[in-house]
This record gives C-alpha cells, sequence and structure tokens, in this order.
C-alpha cells in the first residue's frame, strides 16, 4: 500500500488504472467499520484509493477543527489488510496552498438540514471533493448514506458540472445499539452513548410509521421530535423528498427521514433513506447502488 502526500506523488496512481475502474474513497481519517465498508464495496469494483484529510473548509467557526481525531498509523493499518492500493494524505498546504478564490457552492440542495446549522460546510465538502476528483481523477467515488444530504449534493456538483465520475453510496453502519457509527463517537462517555441511541430509536419510529401506512409528514416529524428528547439539543428532525429535499405534507417516493442533535460535546446526525414506491417500506439508494454499477 502506498502513501501518497502530494499531488506529484499522484502519477504513481497510473499503474491501476486499466479495465477496472480506479475508486476513491474520500474520509477525513480516524476510521471505523463505517468506512472500512465503504473500502470493501470499493474493492469489490476495482483498485481502491483512500483519501485522509481533515478537510478544515467543512468546519464552521468555533467546530472541533482542532479536535478532531487524527490518527494516520492507526488509519493505515486498518486499510493494509483490505488490499487499499494507495492512501492520499496531503498536508493542508498541499490542498489549499495558493489562496485559492474560487470556490463550488451548493444549489438548493444545500440550503437548510446540516447547511442551515453550519455555515459553509457544504461549500468546503464540494470544494475539497472537486479537488481530490481533480487530482486523483477516479472513475468511482464512494460515499456513505449516513451524510444523506452530503451526497445529494455531491450528485448534484458532479451531474451539474459534468465531472465524469460514477457515484455509489454505501450503507450506515451502525453500533450494536443502533447507534450510527462515527468519528465523532469517541468524543462520547458511557452515559452519552446511551443517551446517543435516541437518533436511531427516533428513526426506527418514523420508519415503522411508515411500514403501517402513515405518509404525513408533520405526524412523521413529531414523533421523531418525541425520541429525541434524550439529547443535549435537538438540531433537527426532517421529513423529505429524495433527490430535491422537497417537504410535502404527504410523502411518497424516495424519502430522507434526517436527524441531527448534540449529546455531549458531539454534533450527530443519523439518517435513513427509504423506498416506498413499492407499497413496502425498504431501504433505497442516493448515488447508485454498487451492485448494479459492477454488472454494468
Ligand atoms: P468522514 O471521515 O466522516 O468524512 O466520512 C468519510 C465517508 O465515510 C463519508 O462518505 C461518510 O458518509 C462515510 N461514513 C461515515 N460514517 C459512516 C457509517 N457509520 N457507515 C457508513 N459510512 C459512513
Amino acid at each position: 500500500m502506498e502513501v501518497l502526500r502530494t499531488a506529484a506523488q499522484l502519477s504513481r496512481l497510473d499503474q491501476w488504472r486499466g479495465e477496472r475502474p480506479l475508486v476513491l474513497v474520500p474520509t477525513m481519517g480516524a476510521l471505523h467499520a463505517g468506512h472500512l465498508s465503504l473500502v470493501e464495496t470499493g474493492a469489490r469494483m476495482g483498485p481502491v484509493v483512500v483519501s485522509i484529510f481533515v478537510n478544515p473548509t467543512q468546519f464552521a467557526p468555533g467546530e472541533d477543527l482542532d479536535a478532531y481525531p487524527r490518527d494516520l498509523a492507526a488509519d493505515l493499518a486498518l486499510l493494509e489488510p483490505l488490499g487499499v492500493k494507495a492512501v492520499f494524505s496531503p498536508a493542508v498546504d498541499e490542498m489549499y496552498g495558493q489562496p485559492g478564490e474560487v470556490t463550488v457552492q451548493p444549489g438548493s440542495r444545500g440550503r437548510g438540514l446540516c447547511g442551515g446549522d453550519r455555515p459553509g460546510h457544504f461549500s468546503g465538502v464540494l470544494t475539497v471533493v472537486a479537488k481530490l476528483f481533480g487530482l486523483v481523477q477516479p472513475q468511482v467515488a464512494i460515499f456513505g448514506r449516513k451524510d444523506a444530504q452530503q451526497c445529494l449534493v455531491i450528485r448534484q456538483m458532479v451531474e451539474d458540472l459534468r465531472m465524469p465520475v460514477s457515484l455509489v453510496d454505501g450503507p450506515t453502519v451502525r453500533e450494536a445499539s443502533g447507534l450510527a457509527m462515527s468519528s465523532r463517537n469517541r468524543y462520547l462517555d458511557e452515559g452519552q452513548q446511551e443517551r446517543a441511541m435516541c437518533l436511531s430509536q427516533g428513526l426506527n419510529t418514523a420508519r415503522e410509521m411508515l411500514g403501517n401506512g402513515e405518509r404525513n409528514r408533520a405526524a412523521l416529524v413529531g414523533a421523531m421530535l418525541r425520541e429525541l428528547k434524550p439529547a443535549d439539543k435537538i438540531e433537527y428532525a426532517e421529513v423529505r423528498l429524495v433527490p430535491n429535499l422537497e417537504e410535502p405534507d404527504e410523502v411518497s417516493g424516495e424519502v430522507l427521514l434526517a436527524v441531527a442533535a448534540l449529546v455531549g460535546p458531539a454534533r450527530l446526525i443519523d439518517n435513513l433513506v427509504l423506498d416506498l414506491a413499492e407499497g413496502d417500506v425498504v431501504d433505497g439508494f442516493l448515488l447508485g447502488d454498487p451492485q448494479q454499477w459492477s454488472k454494468a
């Protein structure tokens, strides 16, 4: 496994450009089983490059940029056995050395939800993802459905800017308790971890209601808000449509259940993407199904 630190070193990726697609899994490190599941999905598709970069521009002022966990040696030890070909782990200067003036702004999908709570967040995400796509030039990039709004703004960037990359999303990996895995779970003590379960419980309650035929958005939101009470601060509980995040009174088609809350020192988010189209409530996709892509 090669560890590449500079843009110039990325020419080494050429040895893996061939019939199978070069797959990029962008991360901010502090890797856990959620990240590793995306890597495993990628490895079934082609040679995998993992980027590890704590991107300063996606942290709003006052957020946890300095405290964000960084442990490259531990991350490399987790990636090596998965057959990852290369890790791209640039310094901040390598990505932002020249005072850049051009940034990528999200469209309407970046408003509300995390875009409302975290000013500049999605512009920071899109700008760094665009840079990573330009540098690595992957054929496929994989993102986690846990960051559902992020998936949708990236999808719109790729479509609108005609970027030559196929996107795939992977399911959310959870602790046995239901808590979605997150690098920020390290901030939680035991009691906080227990309270943090309220996020997935809120989503599951709404999923059950959908399964029982409830389609009224306000009723679903109300139920999620009730479940989120153990959190220290609820940032949002919303029900939106995929992919454009509309908020109709009655939901149908593909639905995003989205919650964000503060528990102790951590801002946590969780999502479920559910497809109601066939009558049953089944998991939906935000980008592409990796299996379909492999067959294509
Ligand atoms: P991050 O390092 O938090 O920026 O996440 C890197 C990628 O891993 C993003 O595409 C996330 O959506 C994804 N990811 C984070 N947590 C999980 C999880 N629990 N399950 C699946 N994917 C995840």
